[in-house]
């Protein structure tokens, strides 16, 4: 599947640059989505629009958040992260736990 990278306010607030990253479970490596990372810094959250290529946790985003489930490896079952709103943007997230998984640089731009 291609995944075109989002060009909003999101992107333009973090510096107008993005990479667009494969996010695995740390444990047992299976693949979970990708991600699109705007701007610097490590990643703690993944913002809920900018997860792809996922089918239990891509268009999420507008889901309240009570409905939201755990980020869930879907092979070995180990919790990576959990759905918190974002306060500053008002913007639903996963809280990644330290650790939980590794990244892999797909394309930036
Ligand atoms: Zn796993």
């Amino acid at each position: 599947m291609k995944t075109k990278l989002k060009n909003d306010i999101y992107k333009k607030s973090r510096g107008g640059y993005s990479r667009l990253l494969e996010i695995s479970c740390e444990k047992c490596k299976t693949v979970i989505c990708l991600y699109q990372k705007d701007g610097p810094g490590i990643l703690k959250r993944m913002y809920l629009d900018r997860i792809s290529d996922s089918k239990k946790y891509t268009g999420l985003e507008n889901s309240a958040i009570k409905n939201i489930p755990n980020l869930e490896c879907l092979i070995c079952n180990q919790i990576l992260g959990v759905p918190i709103v974002y306060k500053k943007e008002d913007r639903p997230a996963y809280r990644l736990f330290v650790g939980a998984v590794s990244k892999k640089i797909i394309s930036q731009k």
